[in-house]
């Protein structure tokens, strides 16, 4: 399988095999050549197709530093998609874990808001336990009031007897 790429620095469209080998227009590998002393690049080297100059010799030519930079870009672009992909990994993961802390929120914070409600409800029960003691105490000093008003009255009732006796008898 081969893949057609671009190169950036000229308008050159060239095959670039998964092998990294470079294919001309005929779906061959392509000759790799080495500029000669009179080229205005001596010694640079290209790939051309590999038939010889003539009808069927097709267009292809791309410096040979193109071609790695295009197989550079690719290896930098698949490296770059790796590394998305296991950040769109990551972050699933993260966004999983926050679903779960907040759900452990959510339950502690309904735990927080019955112990708040219990909290109230022991006040309130503490508040009344406080006015019903007052209460007791204050009826219960009705009472010793009342009972002392009782003795007293006994108290006069036997000494009305009392004389009474002592009047009838004299
Ligand atoms: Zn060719």
């Amino acid at each position: 399988m081969s893949s057609r790429v671009r190169s950036s620095a000229a308008i050159r469209i060239f095959k670039v095999g998964t092998n990294g080998k470079v294919y001309c227009e005929h779906n061959l590998l392509a000759a790799l050549r080495q500029a000669g002393t009179c080229a205005s690049r001596p010694g640079e080297e290209f790939y051309e197709c590999p038939f010889a100059l003539g009808r069927s010799h097709c267009s292809l030519f791309v410096l040979k530093y193109e071609v790695e930079n295009v197989i550079l870009e690719a290896t930098e672009r698949r490296a770059l998609q790796n590394q998305y992909e296991r950040f769109e990994m990551e972050k699933g993961l993260l966004e999983r874990e926050v679903i779960t802390l907040k759900s452990k929120v959510d339950s502690y914070e309904a735990g927080l808001a019955e112990r708040r409600a219990l909290q109230t409800e022991y006040e309130r029960l503490g508040m009344e336990k406080g006015l019903l003691e007052r209460e007791i105490i204050s009826l219960k000093s009705k009472v010793d009031t009342y009972e002392a008003a009782l003795v007293k009255v006994f108290a006069a009732v036997v000494l009305f007897l009392g004389f009474l006796c002592f009047f009838i008898r004299y």
